[in-house]
């Protein structure tokens, strides 16, 4: 059987048992952006449901361009006030530069390399909060997930400053 096949096969079970949640808006009013690494379960890392939050995936858990037309949706559309932002160790985007990326790749793209996690979930969470479409984001918060423990490390927080 193909990879493909198999997936099809694999829905056949799933629909016929599949949980049903009723509306579009994420209940935990959450969106988590992660990397993209096949060892992250974003439900069971951080004990989420089906229908409590919005999943963005990319390539080291970054904030690009494609991020923030996500968030901009999350927020003003589908009533999103929190994001948390994981980052994970034994990434494949740490320790290498966008110059290394793009000779391995011959794609000439900025990659968003992380050579240090802390300063990359403070580069990214400060880019949420300074984002003026953002504005109904309350709080953001990053962390590092160890794909060897499980465990998280509670690395940065902003809370958007309440104005009277
Ligand atoms: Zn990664």
């Amino acid at each position: 059987m193909t990879e493909i096949a198999e997936l099809l096969a694999a829905n056949e079970h799933y629909a016929a048992s599949r949980a049903h949640v009723a509306g579009a808006r994420p209940s935990r009013r959450l969106a988590v952006l992660t990397c993209m690494d096949a060892r992250i379960d974003v439900f069971a890392v951080l004990g989420l449901q089906l229908g409590e939050a919005h999943v963005l995936r990319n390539a080291g858990g970054r904030v690009t361009d494609d991020v923030l037309r996500s968030l901009a949706l999350s927020t003003h559309a589908l009533g999103v006030d929190t994001v948390v932002i994981m980052q994970h160790t034994k990434c494949g985007l740490a320790g290498i530069t966008d110059e290394d990326l793009r000779r391995a790749t011959g794609a000439d793209l900025g990659f968003f390399p992380i050579d240090d996690h802390s300063a990359a979930l403070r580069e990214d969470v400060e880019l949420i909060a300074t984002t003026p479409f953002l504005t109904p984001l309350r709080m953001v918060g990053g962390f590092v997930y160890d794909v060897e423990s499980g465990r998280l490390d509670d690395v940065v927080r902003w809370e958007r400053p309440v104005t009277t």
